[in-house]
């Protein structure tokens, strides 16, 4: 019988995830099929239990119920329990068990770019929502030096700061504060929606002040070139964009569902082409 694997969220229809899911199923010919559900508010309930109901193998979870999950699995791995939020369910056993591949599959997109080790390097996070926890929370896991985390809402960078297990030396700070003091991080990453399609034009602050060696990146992928992107690209700075980080969770997903690493620079391709890019 067929395998069935999703992803469950409001709204879906512009996933790529089912794109990279099924031609990774293909290209290993696995029997196997991954579906986006739309779930609409006040459903989850329902809906996980419907999806354990008839057997599902693994399902995604995107937004906005990344945090809202948490209650209806059986079980929630430490890490992705720390963050809370679970973007990956593995079904074994008649078990949901929830994990969080985000940190992990921004790491993975990083690393090949740093030239410091994680221990001498400084790293600013702008935002502090769901994706920068899982990304504050790797960094300091990976035993990160420095993680200053800047946010519209201050209060909530202090709060993740606060509840991380890890304990690099950070400072919570405004936009304001950060923009007039970038000149010492090595890397610089962008997590909020700011420039996210239709929004392309707007930067959440300037990079004017930021060293031309450091690494900026954004994670959002819609455009993969976001304005952030551009200015860091006008000072010099090396850049990242988030193809990396949505292949590679992907694939840590798609190794927690089926035991197979599967091919996530292929994942990452796939990725850009569907966004427009080029691959160089
Ligand atoms: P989220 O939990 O809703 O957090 C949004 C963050 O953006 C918060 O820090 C929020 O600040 C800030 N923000 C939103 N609008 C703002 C504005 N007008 N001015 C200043 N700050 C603003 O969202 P998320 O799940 O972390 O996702 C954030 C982005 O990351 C999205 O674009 C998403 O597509 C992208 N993402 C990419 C990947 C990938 O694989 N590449 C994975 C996950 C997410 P406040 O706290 O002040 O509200």
């Amino acid at each position: 019988m067929t395998d069935l694997y999703g992803l469950i969220g409001f709204p879906v229809s512009h996933s790529m995830s089912p794109a990279i899911h099924n031609e990774a199923l293909q290209d290993l010919q696995l029997d196997a099929h991954y579906h986006a559900f739309k779930v609409e508010e006040g459903q989850l309930e329902a809906a996980v239990n419907g999806l354990k109901a008839i057997g599902i193998k693994g399902f995604n979870v995107t937004v906005p119920y990344k945090e809202a999950i948490i209650p209806y699995l059986d079980e929630v791995e430490e890490t992705a329990s720390a963050i809370g939020a679970v973007n990956t369910v593995v079904h074994s056993e008649g078990r949901l068990i929830g994990y969080n591949t985000d940190g992990k599959g921004f790491y993975s997109s990083l690393k090949p770019l740093m030239t410091k080790k994680p221990e001498e390097a400084k790293m600013l996070i702008i935002g502090a929502g769901g994706a920068a926890r899982a990304i504050y929370f790797s960094m300091a896991t990976v035993g990160c030096l420095a993680i200053d985390i800047c946010n519209r809402t201050p209060s909530k960078a202090e709060k993740l700061i606060e509840e991380c297990p890890a304990k690099p030396i950070s400072k919570a700070l405004s936009l304001a504060q950060a923009e007039a003091d970038l000149a010492g991080y090595d890397m610089i990453i962008q997590t909020t929606s700011i420039g996210m399609h239709p929004d392309t034009d707007s930067v959440p602050i300037s990079l004017e002040k930021a060293g031309t060696d450091a690494i900026v990146c954004d994670i959002v992928y819609n455009p993969l070139k976001t304005a952030f992107l551009q200015q860091a690209e006008q000072k010099g700075c090396r850049t990242l964009n988030g193809a990396g980080m949505l292949a590679y969770q992907a694939a840590l997903a798609f190794e927690y569902w089926t035991g197979i690493h599967p091919d996530a620079e292929k994942m990452k391709t796939t990725v850009i082409k569907k966004l427009g890019g080029s691959i160089c």
